[in-house]
């Protein structure tokens, strides 16, 4: 069975998602859509995705030369999911079209867990997102702190966790917001982050709060972790180095800050200098007693997309096992 996909936002996410997708040989793109002829509307057309627009603009798009092959609303008819990247909050609106058009939908984590009652992590709760109509891939911060939580708490046992998210003030692409010069502390304590955690790992006990700083490379994590049972250093590092889309790195050998890991990414020839896989510092972490110690990294822009790749397969049911589907989108993306 190939699934029929669709994007509805072709920008960051949904580039990416797309491109995801025509590496899957059990899905394929059937259109991505875009509100304005811009330059991505172009890369669209380049790389042979239908395009669609909202109903209105047609014209727009036909004299900055750009092919159009119908509306959004025409595309939701060639669709059996899609993938929802619109920017953040509009959520409500696009579900009440999801369902006009008796489609499945896959959001993102600009939206609230409320919008679908599902959130999801490929490696925590595959089986929760089998067959549903409506599911929230959770925000790549969330993701990150997920994928590195999840097999501890699993392994060791966690009683609680503190983490502090130093976070990219915006996106590479974005002229428009900062802050530029400033660390700008998030004045909501907790911060959202760790509810959010919780909407995939239940029964975690987790606070966070989080600071956005001038940068646009990645965020870092800094999480302090009590453990239910003392363990040493390399007990950490061995659960780690065996779950999926975690990355251990040594500072020492050149890679003491993100500037070097997006390099890295780079050298690495990642498409778009993506790392979709978290970066844990090896020689950033320790073991004290029962606490753990340790800074992570998360490319915001990259992190999430094999996670919509599983889900996709989870909610068409194509894929019982999340090993399976794992495996697959990592060697489909060269993930390692
Ligand atoms: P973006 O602004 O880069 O792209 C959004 C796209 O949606 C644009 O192409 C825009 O033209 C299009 N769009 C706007 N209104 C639309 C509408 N009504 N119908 C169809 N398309 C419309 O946004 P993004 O960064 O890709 O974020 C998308 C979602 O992914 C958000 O929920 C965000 O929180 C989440 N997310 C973003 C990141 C990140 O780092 N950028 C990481 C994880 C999750």
């Amino acid at each position: 069975m190939v699934v029929k996909v669709a994007i509805n936002g072709y920008g960051t996410i949904g580039k990416s998602v797309a491109d995801a997708v025509t590496l899957q040989d059990d899905m394929k793109i059937v259109g991505v859509s875009k509100t304005r002829p811009t330059f991505e509307a172009q890369i669209a057309n380049s790389k042979g995705f239908p395009l669609y627009v909202l109903a209105g603009n047609e014209k727009k798009f036909e004299s900055a030369g750009i092919k159009i092959k119908g509306t959004i609303d025409d595309m939701f008819k060639e669709a059996e999911i899609v993938v929802d990247c619109t920017p953040g909050d509009f959520g409500d609106q696009e579900k009440a079209n999801y369902t006009k058009a008796n489609l499945k939908a896959i959001f993102q984590g600009g939206e609230d867990h409320e919008l679908t009652g599902t959130s999801f992590n490929a490696l925590a709760n595959y089986k929760e997102a089998w067959g549903k109509q409506f599911v929230r891939v959770v925000s790549c911060n969330t993701s990150g702190l997920i994928r590195t939580l999840f097999p501890l708490d699993r392994d060791i046992g966690i009683e609680r966790v503190n983490a502090v998210m130093i976070r990219r003030a915006v996106d590479p692409r974005d002229s428009k917001k900062g802050p530029v010069n400033a660390i700008k502390p998030v004045l909501e304590i907790p911060s959202h982050h760790g509810p959010d955690v919780q909407t995939v790992m239940h029964n975690l006990k987790i606070s966070t709060m989080a600071v956005a700083v001038p940068t646009t490379l990645m965020h870092v994590h800094s999480v302090i972790v009590d453990l239910k049972k003392e363990v040493k250093k390399e007990d950490v590092l061995k659960i780690w180095e065996s779950t999926p889309r975690v990355m251990l790195i040594d500072g020492a050998k050149g890679l003491p800050s993100t500037a070097e890991v997006m390099e890295y990414a780079r050298d690495l020839g990642h498409t778009r200098g993506d790392f979709n896989s978290i970066i844990v510092w090896r020689d950033g972490m320790n073991v004290v007693g029962k606490t753990l110690y340790y800074y992570q990294a998360i490319h915001q822009e990259s992190d999430v997309i094999p996670e919509n790749i599983d889900c996709i397969r989870s909610m068409m049911k194509t894929e019982a096992d999340n090993t399976k589907s794992i495996q697959k989108t990592e060697k489909t993306m060269g993930i390692k």
